[in-house]
């Protein structure tokens, strides 16, 4: 058994298994292409059949949702919820409202989660969920009985120890609180079981802003490594939501300077960049407002590009934080030609395998986004820890514990991912002591 464990038999393997997950096939052979190579070298894993556990979920639940919009009609939306792996804790991952979705999405996001919260070194599983829900042009009412209806199927199945879920795309406070109001009254319980809470009920300070914070310091902590900063540096940032908005926010406090923001219509460029009071701006057109990046371009007189993405902007620094294959090769090949110097992934897998590829032949710093993002579910970690303890954190207290975080996973990467040579790859090093630490646990469990 596992006699041919080359990547492309595995692939093969995998794919046929999961037929039309493209994205999953994607993930996970981003993972595969290092962690094969070193199972080889350490014929424990392999014996044991850990690879092949580690890419099946433990479970995945799959549910109708029900609910009526403002003009009496009765809609109906699929929801998921895909448990991938509880070796080093309970699930845990965000839950995305989104009309791609769908379970090659999710089932990627849940194998990228394993790696990524193990990377944290706080002792949480991995999940991710969501459902084919599109919040957009919706009235808050209806967000609501959407949220209660999935919340009444996927209360069965979540628990603080057992699943705790948080937001991604489509899933930010306003959701969160109707989840977790739900799940209070369907329970009748007040437990920490989402996290990503307001501060009246159990959420923790800096949580909104940590998976942006967490990136932009993680820039940092490679730059430093090869004798550099973020200070006086252009960067290119995409996206405007959580993610974005709040790396450009930290961004801005290293020093550099943020030129461009996008939503999935277009991307605006301000050559004069976007500072404080520009950013708080977009704070509130895209949480409060929930408008559109074009009107910044009306607001302050600069570029608006419809319908493109802001790879050609030439740039020192670049920050993907948007969505899944939101740079392809082409658009990294532009980036190499511009100069730029680095890219760390605020979005999951937003580079696809072939951008990867150019960044690697370039020799460019490149952090894969389940190692540069990891800031947003070590906050949630935290969370956890403070509703445990019935206790709130200080935000100078927390902020400083976020930073350790990405330090340390930053040591891990450059630990397992040096060539020797002074280049780090981060993909093979995130991979590697991202999988150390769960497949151990799996074969401490013996066969299951
Ligand atoms: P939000 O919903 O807050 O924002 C998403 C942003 O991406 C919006 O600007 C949205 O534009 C844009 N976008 C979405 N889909 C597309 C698309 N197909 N093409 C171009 N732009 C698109 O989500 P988050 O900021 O929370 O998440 C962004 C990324 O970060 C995701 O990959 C997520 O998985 C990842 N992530 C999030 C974490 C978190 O804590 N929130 C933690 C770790 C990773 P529009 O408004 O037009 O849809």
């Amino acid at each position: 058994m596992y006699d041919d464990l080359s990547v492309a038999h595995f692939m093969e393997g995998l794919i046929k298994r999961n037929s039309g997950e493209t994205e999953f096939h994607q993930a996970v052979y981003e993972f595969v292409a290092d962690a094969i190579p070193f199972i080889i070298e350490h014929p424990h894993y392999r014996k044991a059949g850990i690879i092949q556990r580690m890419t099946e979920p433990d479970r995945t639940i799959i549910f109708r949702v029900v609910w009526e919009d403002d003009e009496g009609h009765i809609r109906v939306n699929r929801g998921y919820r895909v448990q991938f792996n509880n070796s080093i804790g309970p699930y845990k991952g965000g839950l995305r409202f989104h009309p791609s979705v769908n379970l090659s999405i999710l089932k990627f996001l849940g194998f990228e989660q394993t790696f990524k919260n193990s990377l944290t070194g706080l002792p949480m599983g991995a999940g991710k969920g969501g459902s084919d829900f599109n919040p957009k042009g919706k009235s808050d009412r209806e967000v609501m009985r959407f949220c209660q209806s999935f919340m009444t199927e996927l209360a069965f199945h979540i628990g603080e120890h057992t699943d705790i879920p948080a937001g991604d795309i489509g899933v930010g406070a306003r959701e969160i609180s109707f989840l977790f109001g739900q799940y209070k009254r369907l329970s009748r319980e007040f437990t920490g079981v989402l996290t990503g809470k307001s501060l009246e009920f159990g959420g923790s300070l800096i949580r909104t802003e940590a998976t942006g914070y967490g990136n932009a310091y993680f820039m940092e902590e490679m730059l430093k490594l090869h004798g550099t900063s973020i200070s006086g540096k252009t960067c290119t940032v995409s996206g405007s939501g959580n993610v974005a908005l709040y790396c450009a926010e930290k961004i801005t406090h290293l020093g550099g300077k943020v030129l461009t923001l996008s939503d999935s219509s277009g991307f605006i460029y301000d050559p004069e960049g976007i500072d404080a009071e520009k950013l708080a701006y977009v704070i509130d057109l895209k949480t409060v407002q929930r408008g559109r990046i074009s009107e910044y371009a009306k607001k302050y007189n600069c570029e608006y590009h419809a319908g493109k993405r802001p790879w050609d902007i030439p740039c020192d620094l670049a920050f993907p934080c948007a969505t899944q294959n939101e740079l392809e090769k082409s658009d990294a090949e532009q980036l190499v030609v511009n100069g730029c110097q680095a890219v760390s992934e605020g979005a999951n897998m937003p580079s696809s395998a072939e951008a990867i590829e150019v960044f690697h032949k370039a020799k460019l710093l490149y952090a894969p986004g389940k190692a540069s993002n990891a800031g947003g579910v070590a906050v949630s970690g935290l969370e956890m820890t403070q509703n445990s303890i019935r206790m709130s954190w200080g935000e100078v207290e927390l902020e400083e514990r976020l930073r350790e975080i990405i330090k340390g996973i930053h040591r891990k990467c450059a630990k397992h991912g040096s060539d020797g040579n002074g280049y780090v790859n981060y993909v093979k090093g995130a991979n590697i002591a991202g999988f150390v630490k769960v497949a151990d646990a799996m074969l401490a469990y013996g066969v299951a």
